[in-house]
């Protein structure tokens, strides 16, 4: 089907202003928060557009449009903000961007069965907002909780500050209704445990829109807790403050948030626990007995409340100046920076050996670790990489041979490349190897599921 061919028909399903193929909106919509100056040697990539961008109102409009796609053997990739950081979103072989902003309805919200369903498109602070209104809230809240969609954040598997006790966006699908790329819709039951077959939402956590097209979801809500204690506690080094949230959690310990972070010679442990209040008594007096034994000193809450509400700054002001906007809007706001962070997720008890391995790494090296820190649980490690001195005597060059390195490095210490943001098109180049023998099962399923390869094509390494 040639380009006039397929608009016309997608105009017969939408109308006009329904489908977009001006230059600018194939440019705005053909990347998401990935900058070239963090995607090392795929910049090349960012040169494909999509042919054309389609805004359905509802999933029968869906269901047309996957059915002239897989027709004529056009990809299509769905689109919930473009918040991503990995270039999941990037149109590899063109096609259309599916965008599922109009699909954000809350059908339902259950507070018996604490559950919300929604349409994938909704943003998840609009489901908070809602859910106040039965003192309930949503357990995932990234930093972009105020721009992401629940279908972006699902198919990503996202990670937020309430992860420690309420999951991953993952870990709170309950149910899940697509579209796969044949035109049919799959719905999934909505109750917490399988054992006849496999549990098919997994088909679409974390696995950036290459089987289908969330359309709705019903996620676990959490009642507003009775209690909530936030403190602060400064260690010695990063690795007393890691050996003390081991210790938390190995009892069994799930503070909200524990966000232990290195910066220079500084740590800090952020936490906050909640829940009923008994529990919450428990917990925290157990935290105050065990901490110290690992060097921990109780400095306050007000450093972890300044924290917490500023925990989603970065998004608002990311809505404010780039969200939406073309790749050369969203580009000169990162202004040439030359830096990386990295979201490695590997045993506990192989942490502080590779950071150690990092260091050795990097001494070499015209760069340096400015950030180091663990989000949620001990086995989730993050890093920040910047130039050691200024910018100039470091090239990007570099920096993307350290970032292959360091990921690679935690492949071999039988950990993953990234828990948090997923793959997209950055790291794509990885995923077999994160993966290892388990790839080959995943393009079995995928050219069963999409022998015509129209759902998001040539991503997670397919
Ligand atoms: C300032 C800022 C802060 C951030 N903080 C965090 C954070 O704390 N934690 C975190 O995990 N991430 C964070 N991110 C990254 C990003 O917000 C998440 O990855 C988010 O989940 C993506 O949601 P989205 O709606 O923008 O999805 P998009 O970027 O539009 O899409 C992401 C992927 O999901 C697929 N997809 C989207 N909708 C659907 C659907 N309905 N069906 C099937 N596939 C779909 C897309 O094809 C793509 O592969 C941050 C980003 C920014 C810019």
């Amino acid at each position: 089907m040639n380009n006039k061919t397929l608009v016309d028909s997608l105009i017969t399903i939408l109308g006009k202003d329904r489908v977009l193929t001006q230059n600018a909106d194939l440019d705005r919509y053909s990347t998401d928060a990935l900058t070239p100056f963090r995607s090392f040697g795929i910049t090349h990539l960012f040169d494909q557009l999509a042919d054309v961008v389609v805004i359905p109102q509802t999933v029968d409009h869906i269901l047309e449009i996957v059915k002239i796609a897989n027709e004529s053997h056009t990809p299509i990739i769905p689109y919930g903000s473009g918040t991503g950081v990995m270039g999941a979103v990037m149109p590899l072989k063109s096609g259309i961007i599916l965008d599922t902003r109009n699909l954000n309805s809350i059908i339902n919200i259950n507070t018996q069965d604490r559950t919300a369903t929604v349409e994938s498109g909704l943003i998840i602070e609009s489901l908070d907002i809602e859910l106040e209104k039965y003192s309930f809230s949503a357990g995932h809240d990234p930093y972009s909780h105020p721009i992401a969609t629940i279908g972006g954040a699902i198919s990503t598997n996202g990670v937020g500050y309430k992860a420690g006790s309420y999951g991953s966006m993952g870990e709170q699908v309950v149910s899940i209704e697509a579209v796969l790329p044949s035109g049919k819709l799959i719905t999934t039951k909505s109750v917490p445990k399988y054992s006849s077959g496999p549990n098919f939402n997994h088909l679409f956590i974390g696995t950036e829109g290459v089987f289908g097209i969330i359309t709705k979801a019903t996620i676990k809500i959490f009642p507003i807790p009775e209690s909530r204690i936030f403190s602060t506690w400064a260690f010695n080094s990063f690795e007393d403050g890691f050996m003390a949230c081991s210790k938390l959690h190995a009892l069994g310990i799930r503070p909200t948030l524990m966000d232990l972070t290195q910066e220079n010679d500084t740590t800090l442990l952020y936490l906050l626990h909640e829940g009923y209040v008994e529990g919450v008594y428990a917990q925290k007096t157990r935290t105050d007995s065990i901490l110290p034994d690992f060097g921990g000193r109780n400095i306050g809450t007000t450093k972890t409340e300044e924290y917490w509400n500023k925990r989603h700054d970065s998004a608002l002001n990311y809505k404010k100046q780039a969200l939406a906007q073309t790749r050369t809007v969203k580009w000169n706001r990162s202004s040439n920076r030359l830096f990386d962070y990295l979201h490695i997720c590997l045993p506990i008890s192989k942490v502080l050996e590779y950071k150690q391995e990092c260091e050795t790494i990097l001494a070499s090296s015209n760069f340096k670790v400015v950030e180091y820190a663990i989000w949620s649980r001990p086995e989730m490690f993050s890093l920040m990489i910047e130039p050691k001195q200024s910018q100039s005597s470091a090239s990007k060059e570099e920096l993307s041979v350290i970032v292959e390195k360091i990921l690679r490095l935690a492949q071999n210490f039988g950990g993953i490349m990234e828990y948090c943001h997923g793959p997209g098109t950055k790291l794509n180049h990885l995923v077999q190897e994160d993966m290892g023998s388990a790839h080959d099962t995943l393009k079995i399923l995928k050219s069963s599921i999409d022998p015509n390869n129209i759902m998001n094509p040539s991503k997670l390494g397919l």
